[in-house]
């Protein structure tokens, strides 16, 4: 079994995609042609990460055709109002060098600062976002819309308020960090699980389970935790890599396949660790 795409609806979305946070100017145009060329067609930006036009140029330039590539972008925090989700797409768009998004995601709970459970006061109703992203699926400018860092409750507030279906919710998902529920509730209402940090920022590499199960396979450690990501019914990855080296790696996990046991002994829920390596690559980045 490959799974090399998960299909929901209408498309097929491929299972790994290319992370861009954190990649910026040349290092980021560079990687997201070469992932390209290696034949990467997912590509995951935002607008807070100040790179959408690298990416933009990287696609534009390179021989795979627009239509062949998922590219989605999150709405940063302030786009939150009607007019904002309007302007500030308008401007992805230009930036992406695109007349159309395949996924618009709202990048944080509305009016809610990353990492904080906090909602401010007067922040934008979740209902006006939804309804001005809806806006730009009726007019063609964003094919499909979901949301990201919701846990179960967020994503069902946003189905239920939402007028056009909720494609995708992506966030943190990787061997110490199992979104069970959040998943079972996903696979129930056909919502893509995107998994973003499935090398939790780095925090696996060095991690002996994994490098174990590799050498079972000729697989590094990065690659496994890649594919026990996947290899979880409707969830996709989006792992970042910068060279040349790690991106073929990470989209070289095809050709083998975990047993359950091994999917077993991988999955360590550890808040501890993914804090740990949070905290490692705030310290590095
Ligand atoms: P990640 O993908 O879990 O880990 C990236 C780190 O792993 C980088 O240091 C990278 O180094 C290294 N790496 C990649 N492939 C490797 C390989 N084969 N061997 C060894 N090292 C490897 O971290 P992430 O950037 O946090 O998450 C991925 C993407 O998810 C982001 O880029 C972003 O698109 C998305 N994301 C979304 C949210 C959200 O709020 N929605 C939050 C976080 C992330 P090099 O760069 O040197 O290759």
């Amino acid at each position: 079994m490959t799974r090399e795409a998960v299909t929901v609806g209408d498309v097929d979305v491929p299972a790994v995609g290319l992370g861009t946070w954190r990649l910026r100017g040349d290092d980021c145009r560079r990687a997201v042609e070469t992932a390209l060329e290696l034949g990467y067609r997912h590509v995951d930006t935002a607008q807070a990460y100040d790179n959408e036009r690298q990416v933009g140029t990287a696609i534009e330039g390179s021989s795979v055709d627009r239509e062949d590539v998922f590219l989605t972008t999150k709405l940063d925090g302030g786009n939150r109002s009607r007019e904002a989700v309007h302007r500030s797409v308008d401007r992805s768009l230009d930036r992406l060098d695109t007349d159309y998004l395949d996924l618009l995601l709202i990048h944080w709970p509305n009016g809610r600062p990353p990492f904080s459970p906090v909602r401010l006061p007067g922040a934008t109703p979740l209902s006006e976002t939804l309804a001005a992203m809806a806006d730009l699926v009726a007019d063609g400018r964003v094919r499909r819309i979901g949301v990201s860092n919701v846990g179960v409750r967020g994503l069902d507030e946003a189905r239920s308020l939402s007028d056009v279906p909720i494609f995708a919710n992506q966030v943190g998902f990787n061997p110490y960090l199992e979104r069970r529920n959040l998943l079972s509730y996903c696979r129930r209402h056909d919502v893509l699980l995107t998994a973003y940090s499935p090398l939790c920022h780095g925090g696996v590499l060095d991690d002996e389970v994994l490098a174990a199960v590799g050498r079972t396979y000729g697989k590094t450690a990065a690659q496994v935790a890649i594919r026990w990501v996947v290899q979880h019914e409707g969830v996709r990855a989006i792992p970042k890599a910068t060279g040349r080296d790690h991106l073929r790696a990470n989209l070289d996990v095809f050709d083998f396949e975990l047993t359950e046991a091994e999917m077993e002994r991988i999955r360590r829920p550890s808040k501890l660790r993914a804090l740990a390596a949070a905290a490692r690559s705030r310290l590095s980045g």
